[in-house]
């Protein structure tokens, strides 16, 4: 009859579909994501023809995606009330590989400057995956064309395909999808369920599995900020982050040029990554129109910034034929670049309007902080300002940043400094403080060793450079003399400058080989000698690290 049609594949269609079905893509679990994606696909379509045209089939029917199991009969069945496919476009779509029904929707599209969608398909293969898992697929669809009538479309993915006509179809398509005997794991529920949270969680359209709805969180990231409430925020920083406790701060962003990109960034409360036992993945997925193209981005944001956890859409992301990864890493790094900025910005805001918040923040991430401190070069201004630390005028166990420093210090003082030791205790006692104490100046206190390579890499904060307190060459604003009740100089017991020379002669040949020069020098107050650093890039302390490491 004339209703039943048998279809030869081409030699090189045959030898193409070999490929896609055994070379394309490293995990068999994404025909999952490329059938969802589809009907996705189909749905937006038949939403947009829906603005324009009115008679439509099956106008009342709801627009979603099931998916069910039929265990008995070892099949795998997911389908969606989108525009489904006239007889010619299923010959188009699927009996041709590499020519995509949805791209030339797109160019469509193109025509009507302000109308938008948001479509998954380009490459027109995505389908064929379905034959890494099946030996039989049958695809049952309508279109929303009132005229057209439905069709069976079937193949065993090696031979050819047949069409027939059926009466009795409603809108949309039906996938019925044979598993092979080697593949009934796609027969489990939760097997499928995990794989639909995993790619296409964020699908617009309701995905329901045996009749239940699982994609339940929203791609709240492709909506304006406004209009997001506060609990949804939280909700999906739960899901992301996969927590209970809510996040400490966060970061909605999206932009056009040069690139097209949303993302919706969060910061913990906790570190989880204590005592540096279990080093954190990195926290941020990639994803493309919604559906997840790589989860924890290596090349994204930088290192130190692993803690950061959420999500980056981006329409313009150059997708291998996979999409599972990308062409053109250079574009990934440059959102990174991007988005870097942007993170640092926000904590510098919120240090500035919520300094206690930022207070919990410093307790839990200092160390990343500190570890982009001395990696990031670049960003290494935008860093210094997120930095605190104790100093000579706080209380113990409270911080200050340099731009509070600066702003305390006496316009012409041209330096910055700090003191590096083991504990506060250490460093209020130690004689290197003597001078600074006496002219009132004031000086960081670093107690953690990291520090010490965080001020060697800023190495100067609003053109002050900072300078270790051991450092030789230090020379402080000269200390106004103390005056005494009648207003007379007090008399300062001064040394015989050849008494002086001698003393000298005689430490340097006693400790020649353990320093490099004796000094004369009015910087002490009470104690009668100092050691002191000629060293401008290693402080005392230092060396002390390096030598207990043994270098
Ligand atoms: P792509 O999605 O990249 O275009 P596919 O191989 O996944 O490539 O699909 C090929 C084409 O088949 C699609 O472009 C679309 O026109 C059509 N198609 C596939 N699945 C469906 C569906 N569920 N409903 C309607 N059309 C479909
Ligand atoms: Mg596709």
């Amino acid at each position: 009859t004339d209703k039943l049609k048998t279809y030869e594949y081409q030699t090189e269609i045959k030898k193409i579909l070999d490929i896609v079905i055994h070379s394309i893509y490293s995990n068999t679990d994404v025909f999952v994501r490329e059938l969802i994606s589809n009907a996705s696909d189909a749905l937006e379509k038949f939403r947009h023809i829906m603005l324009t045209e009115e008679s439509v089939v099956d106008k009342e029917i709801p627009q979603e995606i099931r998916i069910s199991i039929e265990k008995e009969a070892g099949n795998l069945v997911i389908e969606d009330t989108g525009v489904g496919m006239t007889r010619e476009e299923l010959i188009e779509n699927l009996g041709t590989i590499a020519h995509s029904g949805t791209a030339e929707f797109l160019k469509q599209l193109q025509k009507h400057p302000g109308e938008s969608a948001e479509i998954i398909g380009q490459f027109g293969l995505g389908f064929y995956s379905v034959f890494m898992v099946s030996d039989h697929v049958k695809v049952i669809t309508r279109s929303y064309k009132p005229a057209a009538k439905g069709y069976v479309w079937e193949s065993d993915g090696a031979s050819g395909y047949t069409i027939t006509q059926e009466e009795g179809i409603k809108r949309g398509t039906r996938i019925v999808i044979h598993l092979k005997e080697e593949k009934k794991e796609y027969l489990d529920e939760e097997k499928i369920k995990e794989i639909i949270h995993e790619y296409s969680n964020f699908v617009t359209f309701p995905i329901l599995l045996s009749g239940k709805k699982i994609n339940t969180i929203q791609a709240i990231w492709t909506r304006r900020p406004q209009e997001i409430k506060e609990e949804e925020y939280t909700e999906f920083y739960k899901f992301i982050a996969n927590t209970e406790s809510e996040p400490l701060f966060r970061l909605h962003t999206s932009s056009d040029a040069p690139i097209q990109l949303n993302a919706l960034l969060y910061i913990p409360k906790e570190n989880y990554e204590v005592f540096g036992l279990n080093r954190l993945d990195p926290g941020v997925h990639l994803y493309c129109n919604k559906i997840l193209i790589q989860s924890k981005v290596k090349d994204l944001l930088p290192e130190y910034l692993r803690f950061v956890k959420g999500v980056v859409d981006s329409e313009d992301l150059p997708l291998n034929i996979s999409r599972e990864t990308l062409q053109d890493n250079q574009l990934v790094k440059k959102i990174g670049k991007h988005l870097t900025k942007k993170i640092l910005s926000t904590l510098k805001d919120q240090k500035k309007e919520h300094p206690d918040k930022y207070n919990d923040f410093w307790k839990q991430f200092s160390n990343f902080i500190k570890e982009g401190a001395n990696t990031d070069y670049e960003n290494r201004e935008e860093l210094a300002e997120l930095l605190l630390f104790e100093s000579s005028k706080t209380k113990a166990g409270e911080w200050t940043s340099l731009e509070d420093y600066v702003s305390r210090a006496p316009e012409d003082q041209k330096e910055i400094y700090y003191l590096t030791g083991m504990s506060r205790e250490e460093l209020e006692n130690s004689p290197y403080m003597e001078t600074f104490r006496a002219a009132d100046i004031e000086v960081f206190y670093l107690t953690n060793p990291i520090d010490d390579f965080v001020m060697t890499s800023i190495r100067e904060y609003k053109e002050k450079n900072l300078v270790s307190a051991d450092n030789a060459n230090i020379k402080l604003p000269k200390k106004e003399e103390k005056n005494d009740a009648e207003g007379k100089k007090e008399e300062k017991e001064k040394v015989d400058d050849k008494e002086m020379k001698g003393f000298i002669k005689w430490l340097s040949k006693h400790l020649k080989d353990r320093i490099s020069e004796v000094k004369v020098s009015d910087r002490l107050v009470d104690s009668p000698a100092l050691l002191v650093n000629p060293d401008d890039m290693m402080t005392v302390h230092m060396q002390k690290i390096l030598e207990q490491a043994g270098q």
